[in-house]
C-alpha cells in the first residue's frame, strides 16, 4: 500500500445552496472523501452566489451540518461588493472572480470592475481568477501592478500555460492549477466513454481542447502548481438535454487517473504529492490536518463507473475507462473515515478549516 497525505482540491462546486438535486455538502464531500480528499476548497457560484455575510453563512450552516471532511468556501466578486466581501475575507477560503463569465450576480463587465477587488481584498489572502486566453493576461498583469500574487483556475490552452511558465521566468507571482479532465480528454474525446456520442456530455469549461494543448500542458508539468478537480455536478439528464450546462464530476476519477499516469510512466508519486498537497496547502495558506493520510493500493486494476460512486449527479465522463490504482482507506484526524468503498465519516464531522475554533 502506498501511503499519501491526504489530497487537497482547491476547486469544488458543491452545488448548495440552489441545486441540491446535483450535489450538496453531504454528497460532495462523500464523493471527496471516497477520492482521497480530505480538504475541499467550494466555488461561489452557487444559487444564489456566495458574495456577501448573508450567503457565506448559508453555505458554511449546511456545510457545518453536512460536510464529512475539511472544508472552505470562496467568495465570489460582484461588480459592486469588493469593500463587503473583503471584510469577510478571514472566513473564506479566498476570492473568485469570474472575468469571462457573462451571465449571473457575479458578472463582471469590465476591467474597471476587476480593480477595487485587486485593491481591497487582503494581501495575505488568495484570489483564483477564471480567466481564459488573454483575459488571464490581463488578470496576471492587474495582480502584478497591484503587487500581489494570482491564482489561475482550470488552465487549458498551450497558450496559457506558456505565457505563465514566461511570467513566472520575470518574477511575477503566478500560480495554476490544471483540471485532469484537460490532461486525459481532447475535442475529440465526445463520443467515446462515457460521453457516449451524447453532444452534451462533453461540454465543460474550460472546453475540452486539442491534442497540441494537451501534449503543452504534459510538457509543462513543472509549471502546473495544482491538480484541481473543477467537480462540477450535473445530473445526467440534463447533460443530455437541449440545453446541457457545462460541468464534469471529478473528485472520484482524478486519483486513479493520475496514478494510471505514474504506472504509464507519465508522471511520479512525488509530483501528485506536490499539486495534490504540498502547493495546494501552500498557495492557500491551508492549516496542517493532524493525523490525516490515504492508502493507495497502487496494483489494483479495474473499470471506472458512476454506479460506484458517492456524487448525485449518476455519471462520470470516464465511465468504463481502465485505471490502475484505488484509495483503499482515509484517515482524517486519526479516525478511519472511509475503507475499501465503504464511507464512515457522518454528516457534519467535516471541519470549517477558516473557522478559529
Ligand atoms: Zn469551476
Amino acid at each position: 500500500m502506498l501511503r499519501l497525505p491526504g489530497l487537497i482540491d482547491p476547486h469544488v462546486h458543491m452545488r448548495e445552496p440552489g441545486a441540491l438535486h446535483k450535489e450538496d455538502w453531504d454528497s460532495g464531500t462523500a464523493a471527496a472523501l471516497a477520492g482521497g480528499f480530505t480538504t475541499v476548497l467550494a466555488m461561489p457560484n452557487t444559487r444564489p452566489p456566495i458574495f456577501d455575510e448573508q450567503t457565506l453563512s448559508l453555505s458554511l450552516g449546511a456545510a457545518r451540518q453536512k460536510a464529512r471532511c475539511d472544508y472552505a468556501q470562496f467568495l465570489g466578486a460582484g461588480p459592486d461588493n469588493s469593500l463587503s466581501v473583503s471584510g469577510l475575507a478571514s472566513r473564506s477560503a479566498g476570492l473568485k472572480m469570474y472575468l469571462d463569465m457573462t451571465f449571473g450576480q457575479l458578472r463582471l463587465d469590465d476591467m474597471a470592475l476587476w480593480l477595487p477587488h485587486f485593491k481591497n481584498w487582503p494581501a495575505d489572502m488568495p484570489i483564483v481568477v477564471h480567466a481564459e486566453g488573454r483575459s488571464m493576461a490581463a488578470a496576471m498583469l492587474m495582480a502584478a501592478i497591484h503587487n500581489r500574487p494570482v491564482h489561475i483556475a482550470h488552465i487549458s490552452l498551450r497558450e496559457e500555460i506558456l505565457l505563465i511558465k514566461a511570467a513566472r521566468e520575470r518574477g511575477l507571482r503566478v500560480t495554476c492549477e490544471v483540471a485532469p479532465h484537460h490532461l486525459f480528454l481532447t475535442d475529440h474525446s465526445a463520443g467515446e466513454g462515457g460521453l457516449r456520442g451524447k453532444p452534451g456530455r462533453s461540454q465543460v469549461r474550460p472546453r475540452l481542447a486539442r491534442q497540441a494543448d494537451v501534449d503543452a500542458l504534459w510538457a509543462n508539468l513543472e509549471v502546473i502548481d495544482c491538480f484541481a478537480t473543477d467537480h462540477a455536478p450535473h445530473t445526467l439528464e440534463e447533460k443530455d438535454s437541449d440545453d446541457p450546462p457545462p460541468g464534469f464530476p471529478g473528485l472520484e476519477t482524478a486519483l486513479p487517473l493520475l496514478l494510471t499516469a505514474v504506472h504509464e510512466g507519465r508522471l511520479t508519486v512525488d509530483q501528485i504529492i506536490e499539486k495534490c498537497f504540498t502547493n495546494p496547502r501552500r498557495i492557500f495558506n491551508l492549516p496542517a490536518q493532524p493525523e490525516t493520510w490515504i492508502e493507495v493500493d497502487q496494483d489494483a486494476v479495474y473499470e471506472i463507473r458512476a454506479a460506484d460512486h458517492y456524487t448525485r449527479c449518476g455519471w462520470t465522463p470516464f465511465e468504463g475507462w481502465k485505471v490502475r490504482g484505488r484509495v483503499h482507506k482515509v484517515v482524517l484526524r486519526g479516525i478511519e473515515v472511509f475503507r475499501d468503498g465503504k464511507l464512515s465519516a457522518g454528516p457534519g464531522s467535516g471541519r470549517d478549516i477558516r473557522s478559529a475554533e
